[in-house]
């Protein structure tokens, strides 16, 4: 069966204050008033998609040594959890093809940990046992295939699904991962993004800057203020726009913020019409199919928000609101309703889309 593909770029929240180039802006406003603004402001690709920073005040070093200490970030990070590089930690281990202890280091032990965490506090929606549902639709490191996989290789891919088929095994400082089938494959890619802003802006905090963001894709850490002094905003894309628009403007307020999208990433059948996200519903072993577009989570770390975006987004607009009241998270769905896209939100997201001009310089 034959598909379109539309393959856009991963979702991410629009920045409006700035547009980003990759060299030095001395935004200067009137000097009388105000001191000259100077932002050391990078941006690249990495995990497949893009990053942005931008350090208010300047950069130590200027951009050659933000873009370095960004890059070694996410090089870190890639070379613990990426399964498209075949000499990352976590793609050795799923080539582990053995239900034998494996040994991983500290820090992938760490993200399994806490990705699971997250994950079980959401009824196991986000689940990081999916590598092989991944692989089966074509969202992994398989080129994408033109055939929708059939029910039988489904329901056959499913059996390596679910957190009881592997195990975190600790003997004194060591960390094991155990297979309980040599064919489970973990997969980490819901919270790169995540975990390389994080990253980023833990190192520019030990550094002592207050005012900066760092954007990876849909994952975003901001802090203090822009060069304009203002609150860092961020935008909620349009889902039904063809190209990345603004649909709902929001205020960082130094908080993180992360969206996962069913609307970028995915096939339409030509024939049935039927859309195939890259979120995947662990439980059923098909792409999320219903009208819930877009779920973006507000906390205190990307990585986070990052780990719960995308089983919300499995869950669903209602059950993903009704959590976030519930466990006191500002979230957002945006839903397909009528031909249009429709935001609702927490009450906790309220204080976020209230962008005032409020200039408050950390
Ligand atoms: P999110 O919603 O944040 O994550 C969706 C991804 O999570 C899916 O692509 C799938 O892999 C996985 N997933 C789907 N459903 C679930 C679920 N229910 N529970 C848990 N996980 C689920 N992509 C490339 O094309 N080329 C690359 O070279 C590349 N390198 C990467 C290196 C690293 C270290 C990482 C972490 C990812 C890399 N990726 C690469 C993948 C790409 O970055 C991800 O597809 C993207 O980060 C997903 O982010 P998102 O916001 O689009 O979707």
């Amino acid at each position: 069966m034959k598909r379109n593909r539309l393959i856009f770029s991963t979702v991410a929240c629009i920045m409006l204050t700035s547009v980003l180039s990759s060299c030095d802006d001395r935004s200067v406003s009137n000097l009388s008033e105000q001191k000259a603004t100077v932002s050391t402001k990078v941006q690249g690709k990495t995990m497949g998609t893009f990053y942005a920073v931008n350090v208010v005040g300047g950069y130590k070093g200027g951009e050659s040594a933000l873009t370095d200490l960004a890059e070694n970030c996410f090089k870190k990070i890639c070379d613990e959890i990426s399964t498209f590089d075949k000499n990352a930690e976590l793609a050795k281990f799923n080539e582990f093809k053995s239900t034998e202890p494996y040994e991983i280091s500290a820090d992938l032990s760490k993200i399994i940990q806490d990705t699971v965490y997250q994950g079980r506090r959401i009824d196991e929606a986000t689940d990081i046992t999916v590598g092989p549902l991944v692989n089966l639709w074509g969202f992994g490191i398989n080129k994408r295939n033109d055939n929708a996989p059939t029910e039988e290789q489904i329901t056959e891919v499913k059996k390596l699904v679910g957190f009881d088929k592997f195990e975190l095994r600790f003997d004194g400082q060591k960390s094991y991962l155990v297979k309980k089938d040599p064919n489970v494959r973990l997969d980490l890619s819901t919270v790169g993004e995540g975990l390389g802003a994080d990253a980023v802006a833990e190192e520019l905090i030990k550094q002592g800057y207050k005012n900066f963001m760092v954007n990876v894709a849909g994952a975003s850490r901001s802090y203090g203020v822009n060069a304009e002094g203002r609150k860092w905003k961020l935008g909620i894309e349009d889902p039904t726009s063809p190209a990345p628009k603004l649909f709902v403007p929001i205020c960082a307020l130094d908080k993180a913020v992360a969206t996962a999208g069913s609307y970028r990433n995915f096939f339409k059948d030509e024939k049935t019409g039927t859309v195939y996200s890259h979120a995947i519903d662990p439980k059923t072993g098909y792409p999320v199919s219903h009208n819930t577009l877009s779920v973006t989570v507000i906390s205190d770390s990307a990585f986070e928000s990052d780990a719960l975006d995308t089983g919300l987004l499995v869950l669903g607009a209602d059950r993903a609101l009704e959590w976030g009241e519930k466990n006191n998270y500002p979230l957002a769905t945006i839903e397909y309703k009528d031909g249009k896209p429709v935001m609702r939100h927490t009450k906790q997201f309220e204080p976020f889309l209230k962008c005032g001009t409020e200039n408050t310089a950390n």
